[in-house]
């Protein structure tokens, strides 16, 4: 949107559009669903047997969560394309998170790890309760991970222990080690990396990783996440349905 400067997080007025109130929380697990812009996208609704999601025929609608309906399952974690969606438990002595993890390798059940708040920075500590690969090895799994109840609200990522290779760009196996070294070495901008090391260069052009890159350039540089160039946006630019696709060359 012109004139709007996005800085790759929620803002607070945002968190507090989406986020359960206490009583809520406190009734047990509940959808947290982080989406905030306008993009036509609705996975999210098909994917809860419960009817709690709706976004409705206008497609770039915002999605709602009928709070009461949801189980908290954690069905709707995967089949989201934007990783935005989390499920969060805070009626016991500690908090579970339920949040999508698209890197390699995979966690345990039992490992200890890193917490991180929504700009990737360190919040805690966090155990490792359940790792769900049912959308297999190529989707997203969903992790559960056990945090002291006043991060609830705070914890939306972690960072494995004593593991070497964390991968970032995926599809071509670029790790963070990797990228960390090239922006050291020089590369400022997302394509600067990515000419470095090929991440983004793979099947899916960047989808995940280069929000990733360039939140690795902002915490090496200390910049901005929103001040770090992104790379060359590539078509297509527009969506269409899949009927006007169908109706191949008699309609426009
Ligand atoms: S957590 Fe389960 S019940 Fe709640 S919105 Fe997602 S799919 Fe529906
Ligand atoms: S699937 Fe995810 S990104 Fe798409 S509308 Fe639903 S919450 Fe938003």
């Amino acid at each position: 949107m012109p004139g709007v400067k996005y800085s790759g997080r929620l803002s607070d007025a945002e968190l507090a559009a989406v986020l359960p109130p206490a009583e809520r929380l406190a009734q047990g697990p509940v959808a947290v669903i982080e989406c905030v812009q306008s993009i036509p996208c609705n996975p999210c609704e098909k994917a809860c047997p419960f009817g709690a999601i709706t976004v409705g025929d206008d497609i770039t609608a915002l999605p709602a969560l009928d709070r009461a309906k949801c189980k908290g399952c954690g069905l709707c974690i995967s089949r989201c394309p934007g990783l935005a969606i989390f499920v969060v438990d805070a009626s016991g002595d500690e908090a579970t998170i339920m949040l999508p993890y698209e890197y390699l390798p995979l966690p345990a059940a039992g490992d200890v790890v890193d917490a991180l708040d929504r700009s990737g920075k360190p919040a805690g500590t966090a155990r490792v309760l359940k790792v769900n690969t049912a959308a297999g090895l190529e989707g997203t799994a969903v992790v559960t991970l056990a945090v002291p109840r006043k991060l609830a609200d705070i914890v939306r990522n972690f960072r494995p222990r004593g593991r070497d290779a964390i991968y970032i760009c995926r599809c071509n196996e670029v790790s963070e080690a990797e990228i960390r070294q090239a922006v050291r070495e020089g590369a400022r901008t997302v394509a600067a990396v990515k000419l470095a090391t090929r991440a983004g260069m793979g099947l899916c052009q960047g989808r995940t990783c280069r929000r990733l890159v360039s939140r690795i350039i902002a915490e090496e540089t200390g910049q901005h996440p929103a001040e770090v160039l992104p790379a060359t946006a590539r078509p297509p630019v527009r969506t269409l349905p899949l009927g006007t696709l169908a109706g191949g060359e008699d309609d426009e």
